[in-house]
């Protein structure tokens, strides 16, 4: 079968578009720059890409600009987005792309008839930020929706962009009748296949690098093949539907750091909190959905020694 993800050179889309390979499908992916061999060479050193692997370029803000890499395919998996804080104009740098880019890749869906299902790269960042209290008896699972209004007053770009960009995805697909899966994963770690410097392992770099402080903050945590597993099943199986949330384990970064302290003794991580603010909230996640894929999740543990030795292994730490 023929599928296409978008945003192939990324991140968490490379490991999808390995799994997708190993598994014998034609893959159409589509990348903004595919004569950058920073962004396409990983790609093409897969086993199985240089028979069942083909780049196109295309742009999230151009219309149509997925029409080809689309066209044909049985399954789409919409991965790209831009996922980095540090954004001088929101609206232009995250929620454009995320939104505008999603509904792009929709349309295309929507005008090919060969597509039967697409799976959209959500986040947690669209379940979790709303006026919801979390604690640790409480259970977060994919009922919840994060609330625009909530990231606004926040000023949480990123989480804004992938609200809005979900949102925009469902109401589209009830629209256009496309059969519409969400993945939601939370902070993804664990191995890197491409050579560059991903926004979720530099926070893990950060970590290890001589840093004085750590974030004072709770992420949710999920090793990178254990989400690319979850994509392709979410496709693979007709019994798939809405959202998935996915998450291993919900940590502090005060426990990272001790986790990573007992794995590496001689790494001089970052002893205090980058501030003294208040209830910082642990809270449980549903694992139901995610287990009902016939997936189990690699523990944290393994997942950070992996994020570690390949971040030694492409030089950055
Ligand atoms: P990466 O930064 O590695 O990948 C992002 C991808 O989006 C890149 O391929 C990038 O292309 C592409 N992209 C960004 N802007 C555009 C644009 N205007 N046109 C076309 N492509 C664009 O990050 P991740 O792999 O981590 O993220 C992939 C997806 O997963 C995103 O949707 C992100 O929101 C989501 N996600 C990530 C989590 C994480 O912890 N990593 C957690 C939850 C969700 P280029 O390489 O050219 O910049």
């Amino acid at each position: 079968k023929v599928v296409c993800v978008t945003g192939a050179s990324g991140y968490i889309a490379s490991w999808i578009v390995k799994l997708l390979l190993q598994r014998g499908y034609t893959v159409k992916a589509s990348v903004r720059d595919p004569d950058d061999p920073k962004k396409t060479k990983h790609l093409q050193r897969l086993h199985g890409a240089s028979e069942r692997l083909q780049l196109f370029k295309a742009d999230l803000l151009q219309e149509g600009s997925f029409d080809v890499a689309i066209h044909g395919c049985d399954g789409v998996f919409h991965t790209a987005s831009p996922f980095y804080h540090a954004v001088k104009d929101p609206q232009v740098e995250l929620i454009d792309p995320a939104m505008k880019g999603t509904l792009n890749v929709l349309k295309s869906c929507s005008k090919s008839s060969s597509v039967k299902r697409v799976v959209v790269t959500s986040s947690m960042a669209a379940v979790v930020y709303n006026e919801r209290s979390r604690t640790p008896d409480v259970v977060v699972d994919e009922t919840w929706f994060s609330n625009p209004d909530v990231c606004r007053a926040n000023k949480a770009w990123y989480m804004l962009s992938k609200t809005l960009a979900e949102e925009a995805a469902w109401n589209f697909a009830k629209d256009h009748a496309v059969d519409l899966v969400s993945i939601n994963p939370a902070m993804v770690i664990g191995p890197l296949l491409q050579p560059t410097l991903n926004t979720s392992a530099e926070l893990i770099l950060n970590l290890i690098n001589g840093s004085s402080t750590f974030p004072n903050a709770t992420f949710g945590w999920v090793n990178v093949k254990d989400v690319a597993e979850a994509h392709i099943k979410a496709y693979e199986l007709p019994s798939a539907s809405g959202r998935y949330c996915l998450v291993e384990s919900v940590l502090h970064c005060s426990e990272v750091v001790k986790i990573i302290k007992d794995l590496y003794p001689a790494v001089a991580v970052p002893g205090k909190p980058a501030d003294d603010n208040p209830n910082v909230p642990l809270y449980q996640v549903s694992r139901e959905k995610y287990k009902s894929l016939g997936l189990d999740y690699i523990p944290f543990e393994v997942s950070i020694k992996e994020t570690i030795e390949s971040l030694k292994e492409k030089g950055f730490a």
